[in-house]
């Protein structure tokens, strides 16, 4: 006896659009043989299936099984609904997209050229040879274009281009690659590629355009190229004094360039590889990944100087593989901006904000939605750690236990991103950079209302960090009074707990080892070396590192050397011992120590970041720096290939030694004297900074031990830093805990927009229905 006939409507959630998930779904069905339609909303993918109930649960099972590689579905919600008589459908079909109800959809990251694609755009027969804007609903952009949702052409920067013939066939054939290919383009249809000088007038055009970039990164020039997400400025990685006049333009003095390798193969000879590190290089996130650097490789010391470490990523564009195919060696590709501004995507503003870095512009014609910079990943304890969060990953939603009503995040100062979350979804925006100009803030402010727009729904709350004098506080404020809606304020390192814990879908009781640079405190004090334990409602703050004061404030985080005098000065008063390495003149030092003495400028600190800094100065590393993380990073890289089991002592001190809230600590003064010792009798620096290293995982097993709490929560700048991530995480597993550690959001301050959402749903939720108790399988890989 045949099956009854059914009519099931079904509503599948996730990323599901601009994936080719309607030609799939109409693939299926006629497959299976079941009648119907198809269509985008803005929650996702609407069906309405009619057939025999065996088939339409073959239907539906098949969806998750065979469903397209980029897709990911959430949930399906399946009810059945009265026949509308299948006589009159003839066939399964794909309709227009419908546009009611709340806006929950998920929109795609940008996805890196596939290898159909790739193909065609080198075969001299295909219609698309040597098309920079060749794409299919495999790969090619989808964030970097969207204005509207639901995501269709209409709502893309592609709706000023009327499709050809042929683009239009392939468009409308559900058997079709670029069937909805929302960008889909042809060379007589599409944007083009056109060369402009420093003043914007046009010098080539199409693929002309692109041999004259080529000839002008071959002869030493700085080309700005607007690419993906946005410009992108590009020399050759070769020639050192190529990159010596990119870095003076650009006023980057030391700060490691990423680099484009034309192939993975010319990738290998440049740099060590593992198999981990390769599948990520060509993946369609297609990130930069920090990679060990070979000794002799074809790169010029001037690309990361003092830095055993290179970032390498792969051409993920049509345009970038026509561009590499042509030069064949590695080219510098570094964001296009003045260093802290963000990323500019607009070719009339480059002509503006780089001018006088760019000595020509290769632009086109398809415009940005919003700027998207190449994301950054390290592979730490054998999993991809995002460390800058943009293209291929942004807007990707971290799903919470629960849903909860719309709410805001500003973040923080530094390498902010911004967060909305809509039901059980929290969008955290691509990164926007240091809000420490007014392009930055203007991007910033662009970020906040379009994840808003698309979603198109008024915040509940409002949350920002406790820092009073915090740009984005600031905005938050603003924002809660205009939207007349409560503000809360997120102590900084509670929020980079928080944001791993929800990356993890972590339950209370948590101990988060929130280590970084600068955080505001609830006492008002700079926190950075703080041990949190998080309850289900709030955090106490157990354990912090011994504080001391930084002379001069803000300015110890350009030069090291005032850190490491800070310490001496708590530890030794004004006769502390003579430190001719740290290279301050007899006047220098009586203006420090007068602060230090006054209390003058000299603000109390328990920041981890500022003790490596101060190490790194006192075993002469680096005194000054000219970006935030860079002494540390020195630190990092001495101990490379040191294997040692030596530690410092560490003690708690349940002592209050100065002005410091009362409360446990733990007490560097140990480790500080034996550095002074080590450096007395000769010990190298590499040494003394391995055995710092074991020092502070000393100092996370004894803090564990004493609190018995089993899950810890590693965050905040300094797990950047592989050996201390790995060996904490080894460490507090051999001592029976488990370790979490941030890797889909980064542990840097790039988080805290998502941590700040989860400290706000407190207001709604208990924790545990916020970070429901998943267990994670992989935390003790
Ligand atoms: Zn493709
Ligand atoms: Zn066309
Ligand atoms: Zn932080």
């Amino acid at each position: 006896m045949p099956s009854r006939h059914e009519r099931r409507r079904l509503l599948v959630e996730g990323a599901v659009q601009g994936v080719g998930f309607r030609p799939f779904i109409y693939r299926l069905a006629a497959e299976i043989g079941i009648q119907g339609w198809v269509s985008n909303s803005a929650q996702g993918v609407l069906i309405e299936a009619e057939g025999p109930r065996a088939r339409l649960d073959t239907f539906l099972a098949q969806i998750e099984v065979q469903k397209p590689p980029h897709s990911s579905i959430q949930r399906i919600v399946v009810e059945t609904i009265p026949s509308t008589g299948i006589s009159r459908e003839v066939a399964f079909e794909i309709r227009t997209s419908c546009t009611a109800g709340n806006r929950t959809t998920i929109i795609l990251p940008d996805l890196a050229t596939c290898l159909d694609c790739l193909r065609e755009i080198f075969d001299p027969t295909d219609r698309r040879y040597r098309y920079p804007f060749t794409n299919c609903t495999h790969c090619g952009p989808r964030y970097s274009i969207i204005e509207a949702l639901p995501y269709d052409r209409p709502n893309t920067t592609m709706h000023a281009f009327v499709m050809c013939v042929q683009c239009r066939t392939e468009y409308e054939n559900p058997l079709d690659r670029r069937f909805h290919a929302q960008p889909n383009a042809c060379p007589n249809c599409g944007p083009q590629l056109s060369l402009w000088d420093a003043t914007g007038r046009e010098a080539a055009a199409r693929n002309d355009a692109l041999l004259v970039a080529a000839e002008a990164i071959r002869s030493g020039a700085v080309v700005a190229l607007k690419g993906l997400g946005g410009f992108q400025l590009l020399a050759n990685a070769c020639d050192p004094d190529a990159v010596r006049r990119l870095r003076e333009r650009k006023q980057r003095p030391d700060k490691p360039f990423a680099v484009m390798a034309p192939t993975i193969d010319q990738a290998k000879t440049i740099c060590e590889i593992s198999e981990e590190e390769e599948k990520l290089l060509v993946s369609s996130e297609a990130p930069i990944v920090l990679l060990p650097r070979r000794g002799h490789n074809l790169l010029c010391a001037e690309i990361a100087p003092d830095n055993p470490n290179i970032g390498v990523m792969l051409p993920y564009t049509p345009l970038h593989h026509l561009l590499m195919a042509e030069l064949s060696f590695p080219i510098v590709a570094t964001s296009g901006n003045l260093s802290g501004e963000p990323i500019c995507s607009d070719e009339h503003e480059a002509l503006t904000r780089l001018n006088g870095i760019a000595d020509v512009f290769l632009v086109h014609n398809r415009p940005i939605a919003r700027p998207v910079d190449d994301s950054v990943a390290r592979v730490m304890a054998g999993s991809e750690c995002i460390l800058r969060r943009a293209r291929g990953y942004a807007p990707l939603p971290v799903e919470l236990s629960d849903a909860l009503p719309v709410m805001i995040a500003t973040g923080a100062h530094l390498k902010n991103t911004v967060a909305v979350s809509v039901g059980k979804q929290v969008f955290v925006s691509q990164h926007i950079g240091d809000l420490e100009n007014p392009e930055a803030v203007s991007t910033f402010q662009h970020a906040l209302k379009d994840l808003q727009g698309l979603y198109e729904q008024p915040p509940e709350l409002v949350a920002c960090d406790l820092h009073p004098d915090y740009r984005s506080t600031q905005l938050a404020q603003e924002l809660a009074e205009q939207f007349g809606k409560p503000l809360i304020r997120v102590q900084h390192h509670y929020a980079h707990v928080l944001a791993c814990m929800a990356e993890h879908q972590l339950a209370a009781p948590v101990l988060g080892v929130a280590w970084d640079g600068t955080g505001y405190g609830t006492d008002g004090t700079i926190w950075g070396g703080e041990f949190l334990s998080i309850g289900e409602a709030s955090f106490a703050r157990c354990v912090h590192l011994r504080p001391f004061r930084l002379p001069g404030g803000e300015q110890a985080i350009h030069e090291p050397r005032r850190a490491a005098l800070g310490l001496l000065f708590e530890l030794y008063g004004e006769n502390l011992p003579d430190v001719p390495q740290l290279g301050f003149s007899p006047s220098e030092l009586n203006i420090l120590k007068w602060a230090l003495v006054k209390k003058i400028n000299a603000p109390l600190t328990s920041s981890m970041g500022r003790l490596f800094d101060a190490v790194s100065a006192l075993i002469g590393l680096r005194q000054r720096a000219s970006f935030e993380g860079q002494a540390a990073m020195d630190l990092e890289f001495a101990c490379d290939g040191i294997n040692t089991d030596r530690c410092y002592p560490i003690e708690m001190a349940n002592v209050t030694t100065i002005e410091a809230p009362r409360g446990r600590m733990i007490d560097w003064s140990p480790v500080i004297e034996g550095i002074l010792a080590d450096l007395a009798n000769g010990v190298n620096a590499g040494e003394i900074a391995a055995t710092f290293h074991n020092s502070l995982l000393e100092m996370i097993i004894c803090v564990a031990t004493q609190q018995q709490i089993e899950q810890v929560v590693l965050s905040g700048g300094c797990f950047q830093n592989r050996r201390l991530l790995e060996g904490s995480i080894r460490r507090l597993q051999n001592a029976g805990f488990r370790p979490f550690w941030s890797q889909k959001i980064p542990s840097n301050d790039g988080g805290i927009a998502l941590g700040q959402i989860a400290a706000a749903a407190l207001t709604f939720r208990p924790l545990s229905m916020i970070c429901g108790g998943k267990d994670v399988p992989g935390s003790s890989r």
